[in-house]
């Protein structure tokens, strides 16, 4: 534990009002199983946001006080017992769903089903602090040359790779709803698998301007453009084949599954504040295949996420600004906006490799 200080400076979810409290509190000691992070980079997440808001959502599920944050990447600079193969200045960063390894789907290789999993940064302390322990059962080692925004992205991009292969979109027009970071981040792994079109649906121009550079075939206004214009234009007269629902927005379910092609497939990510209405006779009368999804496929994702990454994809064009986490205050009113793409907080500089 060497040059490990034994303080550190942490944002603080308390228990009281907006906004996340900059506190200096002990550095973790790491226990059986786990390593001590030095914590470089941070991405902030809607779910980062919840919690920093204080929304209905996080009073009801954040048992305060935490550390929140989630998306990351480190320098492992300690390890407790029982850890092998793990070396101080390895690059670092983590599956954020902490599945139990116990129950039924975590023996037979459905790890994702976990209903046990604890979520790193909601209900276990987080990473955004100077230093994290985490289990090494959760760690993922980075090349020691990965860019650091683009390994900070593992976790969204993850999200976009898990939704964006949720059906074979090969030779097929896909309709996305929701330009924010993960949408984004969507539509050239869309291409990459060979879609033959996406139509992006956003209602902020900033992001459809980025979801033109990334790839996005046809973007449209939601909420002024009907996305069925869209695809007119194209010539998808009959729909779309694939849909994909990545805002949350309680008006995007619906658009998508009425311009649905008769036995369409749609894979919902988008996580809506409040219960939404939707008319189920598109689903039937359309025939539809409906996909809940969340979080990533474990580190199947993972691996699947570094094999685009070495065929040239570039998640990190989506991170617009970084700021040092001193200035989280000014990042998080930033990040509620919808003028830019992915927020990252600096914490530190590598120092160990
Ligand atoms: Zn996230
Ligand atoms: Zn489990």
């Amino acid at each position: 534990m060497n040059a490990v200080p034994a303080t550190m400076a942490a944002l603080v979810r308390r228990n009281s009002g907006p906004g996340l409290e900059l506190e200096e509190v002990p550095v973790p000691r790491p226990g059986n199983g786990e390593v001590l992070v030095r914590v470089l980079r941070t991405g902030i997440c809607g779910t980062d946001l919840q919690i920093a808001r204080w929304s209905e959502w996080a009073q009801r599920t954040i048992a305060a006080p935490l550390i929140p944050g989630h998306e990351f990447v480190g320098e492992i600079v300690a390890s407790g017992p029982e850890v092998g193969g793990f070396v101080p200045g390895q690059l670092v960063g983590a599956e954020g769903h902490l599945v139990c390894g116990k129950c039924r789907h975590c023996r037979s290789a459905h790890g994702h089903l976990c209903t046990k999993a604890r979520r790193l940064g909601v209900d276990i302390d987080g990473v955004f602090a100077e230093y994290a322990t985490l289990p090494v059962t959760a760690v993922w080692r980075h090349p020691p040359d990965i860019d650091l925004d683009t390994a900070t992205l593992f976790d969204p991009f993850g999200n976009a790779v898990h939704t964006a292969s949720q059906f074979p979109v090969l030779d097929k027009i896909v309709a996305l709803t929701g330009a924010g970071p993960i949408g984004l981040m969507t539509i050239p792994v869309l291409r990459e698998l060979g879609a033959r079109a996406v139509v992006v649906a956003e209602p902020s121009e900033f992001r459809r301007q980025l979801a033109t550079r990334l790839g996005a075939t046809a973007v449209c206004e939601a909420g002024h453009e009907p996305l069925a214009s869209s695809a007119k234009e194209l010539g998808c007269t009959e729909g779309f084949d694939i849909g994909l629902e990545m805002s949350g927005h309680p008006d995007a379910l619906d658009a998508l599954l009425g311009n649905m092609a008769f036995g369409g497939q749609v894979a919902v990510l988008g996580l809506p504040a409040r219960p939404v209405d939707t008319d189920w006779a598109n689903i039937s009368v359309r025939m539809l295949t409906v996909q809940g999804v969340s979080g990533r496929r474990i580190f199947q994702t993972w691996q699947q996420v570094t094999a685009l990454l070495d065929s040239g994809a570039r998640p990190a064009s989506v991170v617009t600004e970084h700021f040092p986490y001193t200035e989280h205050a000014a990042a998080f009113d930033r990040a509620c906006s919808t003028e830019t793409g992915k927020l990252v907080l600096t914490w530190s500089e590598p120092r160990l490799s």
